[in-house]
């Protein structure tokens, strides 16, 4: 454990050891969820990254301080400050409160994350309760001559600052002649983001607030950095967000920060997770290739095997998601849950040995996080016989404070093969639908026996079924 956490910064680009600016506390920010519909299990990812970040930097001896935010006003459909704000479009479609539809999909998120193992952030801030921060750190941008004034708002220009374009090595003058420019009037460089937005004249909106510069709503980007001050203070230790934050979002929070703070750099460690896929395409709402954590548990897939699907990959490598690749996830979960509760306490091992097994489990962890090497290494320590079990228990408990697997204490639902001479036959018409390429008829099936809270289960060596619980 001596040699250090070394982390992957998208910053200066290589992996560096992590050094915390005060000594024995690390402070995290991760930019969290717009809370205007049901987050995606793509969605999910850069929490279960951020949750295994702190579970690292504590595995270190480090405090952590981890803020996350939460988006409840501002952001647009474009992240470039066109289109509509996405809490007020849900409010007006469904006829709702934006703060209920808020209320709604937050606690929904934090739902989802307990179920996935995920500790509780130790600061959940909302844009539209931290108004005034961002107010002041728009003023100060102001001071500084940061800013200009259009008919739709207050911008920030970005040619007042000299390192806008390094953290994603962005090519200014090839934007200039691109058409972003176009979707706002009166914008001075196409790169230029909002940072207080006017109430459109004549139309009331649900989220609007008295400003210097008059009656609006806060841009997006700057609650993230309004907000990050408040909690971690002027410079903070890593940053962390998914990989379309670096060219935009974050971007401009570095901008907004380091003029309005004085200071370089504003964060040390940049950190991004990738994309989770889904039928060659990211995962995403726009494109509606989405599934919510609640349609693998309605499969009858245990949320702690999402955990584990999401283990086998790297943070920083697109990982690719299907039926398959979650049923083969949750069989290796279950299978290394039972292997871990199946091991009695007889026998302690040779400590040499045992130091061994334990050192390479947590060099893979400092190395970046590598999930996929910790995660084999807890595989081979359940099934490897020539240690006693006794050992084999506590070095698995011992991973699972990063793993996040409940592995020695989770209670797995009854085993998969249940019989029915129905049901068995409804699974048999579907597999052979499935045979004959028949793929309606076969989803029309799996669908119908959703329905009745069965899930089917396709192995190698065919489909198996079983109620969920
Ligand atoms: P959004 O609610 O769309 O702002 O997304 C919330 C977070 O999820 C952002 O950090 C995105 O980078 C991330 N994200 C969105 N889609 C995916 C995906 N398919 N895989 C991994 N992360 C994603
Ligand atoms: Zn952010």
């Amino acid at each position: 454990m001596s040699e250090g956490l070394s982390l992957y910064n998208s910053r200066t680009r290589r992996k560096e050891r992590f050094e915390p600016i005060e000594a024995g506390h690390a402070r995290v920010y991760s930019c969290g969820p717009t809370v205007y519909s049901a987050q995606h299990i793509g969605n999910l990812r850069p929490y279960l990254f951020a949750d295994l970040l702190v579970r690292a930097l504590r595995s270190q001896g480090l405090r952590v301080t981890h803020v996350v935010n939460v988006t409840d006003v501002g952001h647009l459909t474009d992240d470039a400050d066109a289109g509509e704000d996405k809490m007020e479009m849900a409010a007006q479609k469904s006829g709702r409160r934006a703060e209920d539809i808020a209320a709604e999909y937050t606690e929904q998120w934090l739902q989802d994350r307990r179920r996935l193992g995920c500790a509780d952030p130790d600061v959940l801030c909302k844009a539209t309760e931290h108004i005034s921060e961002q107010i002041e750190m728009i003023q100060a941008l102001e001071a500084k001559g940061a800013t200009y004034r259009i008919a739709d708002g207050l911008y920030f220009d970005v040619t007042t600052f000299s390192r806008y374009a390094d953290l994603a090595r962005l090519d200014l003058e090839q934007q200039q002649g691109g058409q972003r420019i176009g979707e706002v009037e009166g914008k001075r460089n196409p790169a230029d983001f909002a940072l207080w937005k006017f109430a459109e004249e004549g139309v009331r909106r649900q989220q609007e607030w008295d400003s210097p510069w008059g009656r609006g709503f806060p841009g997006w980007h700057i609650e993230c950095s309004a907000m990050s001050t408040r909690y971690l203070g002027r410079q903070f230790d890593i940053h962390t967000g998914g990989v379309d934050h670096l060219p935009v979002h974050h971007t401009n929070e570095i901008a907004q920060s380091e003029v309005a703070l004085d200071v370089h750099p504003w964060v040390n460690v940049w950190m991004h997770e990738e994309f989770i896929d889904f039928q060659g395409e990211k995962m995403s709402k726009s494109l509606g290739n989405i599934y919510v954590l609640q349609d693998l548990l309605d499969a009858g897939f245990l949320a702690l095997s999402f955990r584990y699907f999401f283990l086998q990959a790297h943070y920083r490598k697109q990982q690719t998601f299907n039926d398959e690749a979650m049923a083969a996830a949750d069989r290796g979960y279950r299978r290394l849950v039972a292997q871990a509760q199946g091991l009695s306490e007889e026998g302690k091992g040779d400590p040499e040995a045992l130091e061994g097994i334990r050192a390479a489990f947590w060099s893979a962890v400092h190395d970046d996080l590598n999930a996929p090497r910790a995660l084999a290494l807890a595989g081979q320590v359940a099934r490897d016989e020539a240690l006693p079990e006794g050992a084999r228990r506590t070095l698995l408990t011992e991973f699972d404070r990063w793993l996040g697997l409940d592995l020695l204490t989770a209670e797995l639902p009854a085993a998969i093969q249940e019989s029915d001479p129905r049901i068995d036959a409804l699974v048999a018409e579907r597999q052979a639908a499935r045979e004959a390429r028949d793929f309606a008829r076969a989803d029309e099936i799996r669908d119908l026996l959703a329905a009745e809270g069965i899930a089917i289960e396709d192995t190698p060596d065919g489909p198996l079924w079983r109620r969920n619980e």
